[in-house]
């Protein structure tokens, strides 16, 4: 147990709400702030973006024994379900028994807020934070930016404010901190498979859906209450982008061409399409994460990534099973546990915001591509048979808790004995033979 500290956390999001109920476990007083109103008490469907929960996810959940009431509310997704324009194919994603997690990300926060109420974290919703004092780690809160501000004043204070944190604004004004931003040209959309009369979902529920087209893909994933929630992600300019679809029609002939087993199940595909917006998608970068002993950083306010290998919350739910760790290691030295939590964190980040970025072209592009598909067939083989040998890249950032920098590094070996592999003569015909097991037990060997 820590000495208990008056400690602020910005932000009552996924990582906001998590951290409160590990930093209520080592004793402290919690208090959690969000600018907006409480999600719980706010109308949604619980049709709002879903999220995949994976490894790291679900064992920041269980060290703070809130996993199973999470377990309730998610569904498990053991293959993709690859929509090609003219056939459908699954590839499942780890090895029997292994899954990701469909949750609502709206129904999660909900569920998360509960429970660090209940751990006896206190919340304040609609109180907007602009800035903080990073020396004595005092917040300022107020209606508008230029009008009257109150001090809120805390041992430690925690931006687990997103993205475009205001906790980190101020850390950037700093000299010597480092801070880089780069949306990609490509932009998504969400859109809605309802339930079947009977509450049934109209796709097979255990399978992650994508429609991958290149450039652009659609993806659904389930929801508790038999629908899906799609997601479109497509350039905002150029051959197939956001800027041709300018009204019905051209939206109605695009998915008629591209995606023509989707039309039937969005019935609502235009109305949704004009009514939802065009969203953007950052990677976001900075160094440091902290502020001596009084302010740090957790979650997208520190690294932001894009969300194609459904790690975002995962990464930021680890940040707090290391930051956890970490606390157990330096007992009150404040300062000691935040320099090695961003010491330790932002290789990691870096890492997978990487591995994020690089996982557009294999969704997007290469799940479509029989070469692809064939080294997918070829690991799987090698791997089933010598599992010790070879962990695929997908496994090893999804069903793992390594670190991720180690998951990039062993991936891009693995990666190069494929390449060798695939310019073997006639390897269509022969990647399931004894010649090609040997040839890739003797490329392992030399790792
Ligand atoms: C399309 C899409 C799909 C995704 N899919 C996945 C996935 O499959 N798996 C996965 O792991 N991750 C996924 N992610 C990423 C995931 O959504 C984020 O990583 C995660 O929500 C980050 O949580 P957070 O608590 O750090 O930040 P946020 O969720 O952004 O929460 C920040 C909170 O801070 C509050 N706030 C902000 N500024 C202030 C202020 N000035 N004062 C007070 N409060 C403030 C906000 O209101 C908000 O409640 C996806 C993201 C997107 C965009």
């Amino acid at each position: 147990m820590q000495t208990p500290k008056k400690i602020a956390i910005v932000g009552s999001g996924l990582v906001g709400s998590l951290l409160a109920i590990y930093l209520r476990k080592s004793g402290h007083i919690v208090h959690v702030y969000d600018r907006s109103p409480d999600i719980r008490q706010i109308e949604f469907s619980g049709r709002s973006i879903n999220l995949a929960m994976s490894n790291r996810g679900w064992k920041a959940l269980d060290g703070v024994g809130v996993g199973d009431a999470v377990r309730e509310i998610a569904l498990p997704m053991d293959k993709r379900a690859i929509h090609l324009v003219d056939k459908l194919n699954f590839q499942n994603y780890g090895q029997e028994g292994e899954a990701i997690y469909s949750i609502s990300r709206g129904i999660l926060n909900r569920k998360m807020i509960d429970l660090a109420e209940a751990a006896g974290a206190e919340f304040f919703f609609e109180q907007k934070i602009w800035d903080v004092t990073l020396k004595d780690a005092t917040l300022h809160v107020g209606e508008t930016e230029r009008g009257v501000w109150d001090e809120l004043k805390y041992d430690l204070v925690f931006g687990a404010d997103g993205a475009f944190s205001r906790i980190r604004h101020r850390m950037q004004r700093q000299s010597m901190f480092n801070y880089s931003q780069e949306f990609l040209k490509l932009g998504y959309k969400e859109l809605n498979i309802p339930a079947n009369a009977d509450g049934s979902h109209k796709l097979d529920s255990t399978s992650f859906h994508i429609w991958p087209r290149g450039d652009y893909m659609l993806i659904a994933l389930p929801n508790m209450d038999g629908s899906f929630t799609c997601t479109l992600f497509m350039p905002f300019e150029g051959e197939n982008s956001f800027d041709l679809l300018k009204d019905k029609k051209d939206v109605e002939e695009f998915f008629m061409k591209n995606f023509p087993d989707s039309i039937d199940v969005i019935p609502k595909l235009t109305e949704d399409f004009f009514k939802n917006p065009t969203s953007t998608l950052v990677t976001m970068k900075c160094f440091p994460w902290t502020y001596e002993d009084k302010v740090a950083l957790i979650g997208d306010a520190c690294h932001a990534i894009v969300p194609f290998y459904g790690q975002g919350m995962n990464a930021g739910f680890e940040d707090i099973t290391v930051l956890d760790e970490i606390i157990e290691k330096h007992g009150d030295d404040w300062e000691a546990i935040f320099s090695e939590y961003q010491n330790v964190r932002k290789p990691d980040a870096d890492a997978i915001a990487e591995l994020s970025y690089r996982n557009f072209i294999e969704m997007g592009t290469k799940t479509a591509d029989e070469k692809f598909l064939l080294q997918k067939k070829i690991e799987k083989r090698f791997s089933d048979k010598h599992p010790e040998m070879w962990v695929p890249l997908y496994s090893r950032v999804t069903f793992s808790d390594r670190p991720y920098t180690e998951a990039l590094a062993i991936g891009d070996k693995q990666d190069e004995i494929m390449k060798q592999i695939l310019e073997i003569k006639d390897i269509e015909n022969i990647w399931d033979s004894e010649l090609i097991e040997n040839k890739i037990l003797e490329l392992v060997k030399e790792l």
